[in-house]
């Protein structure tokens, strides 16, 4: 139990192997690329201000985040580095840019053009990255509309206070076995590059690759790279070879049983009575639910590991605590430890398991408990 959780419940945040993951990592994209730490949502809900110390230690100068807020939190903390906002940044917020130094992705003139003046008005110059859409649908200069793209781009080129630093895209299928149209995207990023440039334009700084790029596209790490889920080691999906990158889960999800009793058969737990004990049972109550992340359809499959043995939730998972069937636990005791998410070195519980039995994917779940539980960093 951690007394400073406040909470018999936490997220234990080990920084040794986040540590390990940035040097596996590095070593796959060469020292010469830009490494672009994404540590947006909290660091996929394993606390940005610390993931940041431990990518500045090993010589990390560029993190990636999605909100204005989240540049915020780590310029307030006292990172120097560069701050690259992934998300576009309507007018109206415009001064925060240019107050935080943060680069934005920009994909219109207008925007460009009030983000200049912002810059302007505080006698800075902000450095942006042309966003382009190769296949992502998300945001950026359609890669196709070349025409109106590289129009648009020289008045951008031409604004006195914002200077373009690079071209930005994202990839949506580089996790998929069918690496089809991820070549498809890297052959317009490529063409739109070529047309930039030879409109006189320079984009000196080209980044495209996310995790699964790094690991399984070589030709689309160009200048930099953007690794975000495996820095907290998982893998970016089933699809990929897991064999090209050596990962250390970095977040394990643990509480302790906050009350133990012995009913008999006919006993039900939870909301729904969705557990009735067929036999004389222990039923423990631990004091976790799904507003700490643990989702709520995971309830039926639920399983968690108590001194060693796995045993099933017994119920539904409630907002704050959820019910565990102990009864094959021997000794079991208030207090005991119970692995939600993580390893006793035998029994593995990962994000994984939890994603698939939830119909999401891992991000989802290490940024889910992320959100409320205390963080332990180990
Ligand atoms: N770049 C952008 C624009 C993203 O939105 C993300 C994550 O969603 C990443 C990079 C990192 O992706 P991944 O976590 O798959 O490496």
């Amino acid at each position: 139990m951690y007394k400073e959780a406040i909470r018999p419940a936490w997220a234990e945040i080990n920084l040794s192997n986040f540590d390990y993951n940035v040097k596996q990592i590095r070593a796959k994209m060469g020292n010469d690329r830009e490494f672009i730490g994404v540590i947006k949502a909290d660091a996929y809900g394993h606390g940005a201000i610390q993931c940041a110390e431990v990518l500045r230690e090993n010589g990390v100068k560029t993190f990636a985040i999605a909100t204005l807020q989240e540049a915020i939190t780590l310029r307030e903390a006292g990172a120097t580095e560069r701050i690259i906002c992934l998300g576009l940044t309507p007018d109206m917020y415009v001064d925060i840019l240019a107050q935080y130094d943060i680069i934005p992705v920009v994909d219109d003139s207008r925007n460009a053009r009030a983000i200049s003046d912002a810059a302007a008005a505080r006698g800075k110059t902000i450095d942006c990255l042309i966003a382009v859409d190769t296949g992502m649908g998300r945001i950026g200069y359609l890669a196709d509309d070349l025409n109106y793209a590289v129009e648009d781009i020289r008045r951008i080129a031409v604004l006195p206070n914002i200077r373009i630093l690079g071209m930005f895209s994202h990839m949506a299928t580089a996790d998929a076995f069918d690496k089809t149209f991820s070549h498809e995207q890297e052959a317009r990023y490529n063409r739109f590059y070529d047309a930039v440039t030879q409109a006189g334009i320079p984009l000196p700084f080209r980044t495209l690759a996310n995790s699964a790029s790094i690991m399984e596209l070589p030709t689309v790490l160009f200048d930099g790279c953007r690794p975000g889920i495996i820095l907290y080691g998982q893998y970016p999906s089933h699809e990929v070879d897991k064999n090209q990158l050596s990962l250390k889960p970095v977040m394990q999800v643990k509480a302790n049983i906050v009350h133990l009793k012995y009913v008999p058969p006919g006993f039900s737990c939870g909301y729904g009575r969705k557990f009735i004990a067929n036999r004389p049972s222990a039923i423990a109550t631990v004091g976790l639910g799904y507003a700490d992340g643990y989702p709520r359809p995971y309830s039926s499959k639920a399983r968690v590991i108590v001194n060693g043995q796995i045993c099933n939730v017994a119920g539904n998972i409630c907002m704050d605590q959820f019910m565990v069937d102990v009864t094959d636990v021997p000794g079991v005791k208030v207090g005991d430890e119970v692995i939600v998410m993580g390893t006793d070195g035998v029994n593995t519980i990962s994000a994984d398991d939890i994603a698939d039995a939830t119909g999401t994917i891992n991000y989802e779940i290490t940024c889910a408990f992320g959100q409320r539980l205390p963080k332990v960093f180990v």
